[in-house]
């Protein structure tokens, strides 16, 4: 990502706060705050000013790498960054202030209150910056697409790794994690998900000690960072030859999720694409079983606009990367869901995740 696109993020989200008539907006989600300024990190907020112009708060500790990664002007302080901010602002004259609503702490705005003049407006601002992040840039797609083949890659070497019997959901977490490093990855966009068994019929389980067993489903659920941006993808194998079922319930999930990539498209909404999985789902009697929503978007956050949930109004638009990922989950028998990423174009979209999906015995 080069400095043009980082100037025109700004100029993007200046100008989305002019139109709701504030002066400037302080940014402290973190994600945001890297979107405006490649900023990386861990404690950082941005005045940005409805003029363009930014400044970026950080601790003595960065001093060095802010001006590195953004070029602007860098504000240290050792006190905490909201009486930095809220001093800029007043020295700045700003009269109608926006806040991040959803991604500020209590104590954090409670301070930056006490610290502004009196005659400063705090105006909640929620999803400012999300928006203008769910839709993906050439440069951000090269970037999710090389994250998506990371991980691709990480998958097929940690398969072989698998000793039915003797590899435990633990063992096999660490193999892939340590692939995606090995292969350029950053880290794990969020924790390895690896179960087997009945273990799979919660969605999100945790990988614990329990062996790889034979003739059971094993699902994984795998994401990498690659330069800040998230790949996330799920499959589902049989190790040795799994019962009758549980070749059912893959047969069903797997067609409600090309019948969900299908229905997506500029101009589509997010609910006309979960509604196209759940039809899949419901005519095969799973649609008690598919307990999330289809998907999400996903970029520097595995978890961004939109999301692709039932009724969910956002429409989809060119550019925008998400995940397409059904389920269904048995208690006590099995759990299948099937992940790919996604960038959605103006007549369909094109699937980024290259991992075969037809129902594979190892
Ligand atoms: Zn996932
Ligand atoms: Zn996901």
């Amino acid at each position: 990502v080069n400095k043009a696109e980082y100037d025109s993020r700004r100029s993007s989200a200046a100008a989305v706060a002019a139109g709701h008539k504030l002066d400037a907006l302080l940014v402290t989600g973190l994600p945001n705050v890297r979107y405006l300024t490649g900023f990386t990190g861990s404690n950082g907020a941005v005045l940005l000013l409805a003029g363009g112009g930014f400044i970026l708060f950080t601790d003595p500790r960065y001093t060095i790498q802010a001006a590195q990664e953004t070029g602007g002007r860098v504000v240290t302080t050792r006190k905490p960054l909201m009486d930095a901010a809220a001093a800029e602002a007043a020295r700045r004259r700003i009269r109608k202030l926006g806040f991040e609503a959803q991604r500020i702490g209590f104590e954090a705005h409670e301070r930056l209150r006490s610290k502004l003049p009196r005659a400063v407006e705090l105006e909640p601002a929620r999803g400012l910056v999300e928006t203008l992040r769910a839709r993906k840039s050439p440069a951000e797609l090269e970037l999710i697409r090389r994250s998506v083949e990371v991980n691709s890659r990480a998958y097929e070497a940690a398969l072989r790794a698998i000793r039915p019997g003797k590899t435990s959901e633990a063992d096999l977490a660490a193999e892939i994690e340590h692939r995606m490093r090995r292969l350029g990855a950053e880290k794990p966009a969020f924790e390895t998900i690896v179960a087997g068994g009945e273990h799979a019929a919660l969605p999100h389980a945790h990988p614990g000690k329990r062996k790889l067993g034979a003739n059971e489903l094993l699902l994984i659920d795998m994401g990498a960072t690659l330069e800040g941006y998230a790949s996330d993808m799920t499959r589902v194998v049989s190790v040795g030859r799994a019962p009758a079922e549980a070749r059912r319930v893959y047969g069903a999930v797997l067609e409600a999720q090309l019948a969900a990539i299908d229905a997506v498209r500029a101009g589509a909404t997010a609910g006309d694409v979960d509604r196209a999985a759940r039809k899949v789902l419901r005519a095969k009697g799973l649609d008690r079983a598919f307990v999330h929503s289809t998907g999400h978007g996903l970029g520097l956050e595995i978890h961004e606009t939109p999301r692709v949930g039932k009724g969910d109004k956002t429409r989809l638009e060119e550019g925008m990367a998400i995940t397409i990922e059904p389920g269904a989950y048995l208690e006590g028998k099995l759990g299948v869901r099937i992940e790919d990423t996604v960038a959605v174009t103006r007549t369909g979209c094109e699937v980024l995740t290259p991992t075969p999906k037809d129902y594979r015995e190892l």
